[in-house]
């Protein structure tokens, strides 16, 4: 089960990108010009193409035309709490002191346009004194719900909305105050939009002036009969309360007049956009290059300096060896932490002097332990990160032969962890390479298992003689799970006679739990940080 559960947690992390591939900043700009280009490219589509202005108006349409729906219905509920309070007010008798009522409810209320009230005796009166005409005359009606319908009172009349309701001791009839044309219609275009609603087995329409109809559908067409979606398609369709449908046909001269109105304003952001464009790829470029500068420079000035941190064997409480780990010295004495310049530095290809610089100070510092401690050869190994680029080059066997004969070193010594932020491009050199660090006598250990790219096929190809589980495996030892995982990699690293360095222990339950699962080789906080060459640990308990 171990295994199959191992070969889970490497097909999760096969395809997994490289998050420290980038400096943080750099992979921000990056996506931001990407972000920005897109923008470019959408307006830029906008400003020439006909069909993508035409998909631009329906969606401006119907946010336009969704609003104004929403605020009649706004003017509708304000409307039923005054009628809540208008009830009490009326004597149910239609008489002066009833219609002065209406006329001051109507005159002093904007979402009313006309209103009137039939008695329990039959009367009808409103705030307007032909209200028994008005109503009078035949209407379409279609019906929303219960309490509102839209009307058509000529076939001439805009559609109204209209709202019924009973009240305490009679029923009333609001004629809603109509919106203001759609802004978007607005335009001097003449005759040239058509707005229908439709249920209940009728149509209603209001179009702009001179038999808008006819100039849409090109010859004056009877509308009620002839009005089908077959002859033009509707611009935007969209339901009113499930029982109606609201729809509106254009004239293709509307679009044109829109992609106008809009064009100075696509010009002026497209201007924008690309003045930041430019702004954003010039920091992006200067960044990389500013960066690359400054280590050009820190790698002449020798400022790029290990840091050491023990490798402990958690049975014998001893050290038995060390990772190196880079930090960048600033003239001002400030420590640069490595995430901050390796990935440019391996984009840059400057990863591979300040290697080889790296091991040379590293050699230096290991010749002064050995006289510090009156030890020679000393038993401990110091393990350097290299990156694929490097492990794929023989000048690492040159560089690392040239320096133990310099400093009559021990190949035990030294040991490389192979970081895999980039993929390796070429096994067959990589094999290379470390087939002949392990016939020097040097290990290469599998950095980060579990969480770089195809590491087991590394493990396999490359022959490593150890393999390091990241940390975040060891901070989640505590869940089952986590420990699940560790358990996997350690009869996994069992199997194929590897050994197993954790790294990332910041507590004595995480060395202990690792333990109990056959990690002896452990690395962490809890047993020391990475420090520099004057305050190097030892010996554990010193
Ligand atoms: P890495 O090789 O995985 O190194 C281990 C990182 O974990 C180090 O971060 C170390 O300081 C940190 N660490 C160790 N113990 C603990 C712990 O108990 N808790 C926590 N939270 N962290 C712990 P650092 O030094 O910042 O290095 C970051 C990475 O930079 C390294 O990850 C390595 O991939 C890269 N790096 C460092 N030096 C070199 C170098 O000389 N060459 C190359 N190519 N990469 C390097
Ligand atoms: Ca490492
Ligand atoms: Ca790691």
């Amino acid at each position: 089960m171990p295994i199959i559960l191992l070969n889970y947690s490497i097909a999760i992390h096969l395809d997994k990108p490289p998050v420290n591939m980038k400096k943080k900043s750099t992979y921000m700009l990056s996506s931001l010009i990407i972000i920005v280009l897109c923008m470019i490219i959408g307006f830029a589509a906008l400003l020439i193409s006909n069909n993508a202005n035409k998909v631009l108006f329906k969606y401006h349409f119907k946010y336009a035309e969704n609003q104004r729906i929403e605020q009649y219905f706004e003017r509708v509920r304000a409307t039923s709490i005054l009628l809540d309070n208008l009830q009490y007010e009326l004597n149910y008798t239609c008489d002066n002191q009833d219609i002065d009522t209406l006329e001051h409810a109507s005159y002093f209320n904007a979402e009313i346009r006309r209103l009137s009230l039939r008695t329990p005796n039959g009367i009808t009166c409103g705030d307007m004194v032909d209200t028994l005409n008005i109503y009078a005359k035949p209407k379409q009606e279609i019906y929303l719900n219960q309490q509102i319908s839209l009307i058509a009172n000529t076939s001439k009349d805009r559609t109204i909305i209209q709202y019924h309701r009973q009240i305490l001791k009679g029923f009333i009839t609001v004629d809603i105050t109509p919106q203001d044309p759609i802004s978007l219609l607005k335009n001097e275009c003449d005759g040239c939009w058509l707005q229908t609603v439709e249920g209940n087995g009728i149509i209603l329409y209001t179009g702009n002036a001179n038999r808008a109809e006819s100039k849409i559908f090109n010859s004056p067409l009877q509308l009620n009969k002839d009005l089908t979606d077959q002859v033009v398609k509707p611009i935007l369709s969209m339901p009113l309360l499930d029982n109606a449908w609201i729809k509106y046909y254009v004239a293709d001269n509307v679009i044109q007049h829109y992609r106008e109105s809009i064009r100075p304003y696509l010009i002026i952001l497209l201007c924008s956009l690309t003045l930041i464009l430019l702004v954003l790829m010039h920091r992006r470029f200067h960044n990389g290059k500013m960066l690359t500068f400054l280590l050009i420079k820190a790698l002449k000035q020798n400022r790029l300096i290990p840091f050491y941190q023990p490798i402990v064997n958690a049975e014998t409480n001893h050290i038995c060896g060390y990772e190196v780990l880079m930090r960048w010295e600033t003239k001002k004495g400030k420590i640069i932490p490595p995430d901050v310049f390796i990935p440019e530095a391996e984009l840059n290809g400057l990863i591979v002097p300040m290697t080889v610089q790296l091991i040379e100070t590293v050699a230096k510092d290991i010749k002064r332990l050995e006289v510090q401690h009156s030890i020679a050869p000393l038993p401990h190994y110091f393990s350097i990160n290299v990156s694929p680029d490097l492990i794929q080059s023989t000048a690492l066997i040159n560089v690392i032969k040239m320096t133990l004969n310099k400093f009559k070193l021990q190949p035990h010594n030294f040991s490389f962890e192979l970081t895999e932020r980039t993929p390796i491009s070429d096994f067959d050199k990589a094999k290379n390479v470390c087939d002949s660090l392990n016939e020097l006598g040097i290990q290469v250990k599998l950095d980060d298992v579990g969480n770089g790219y195809c590491d087991f096929l590394a493990l396999q190809k490359l022959q490593a003689s150890t393999i390091k589980i990241d940390k975040i495996f060891v901070k989640n030892i505590c869940d089952h799970n986590g420990m699940v995982i560790i358990e996997s990699i350690v009869a996994f690293a069992d199997k194929a006679e590897v050994e197993v360095i954790a790294e990332g222990i910041e507590n004595r339950e995480q060395a202990s739990a690792l333990l109990r699962a056959g990690v002896k080789y452990q690395q962490g906080y809890y047993y020391g940080k990475p420090a520099p060459f004057d305050k190097i640990k030892f010996n554990l308990f010193e």
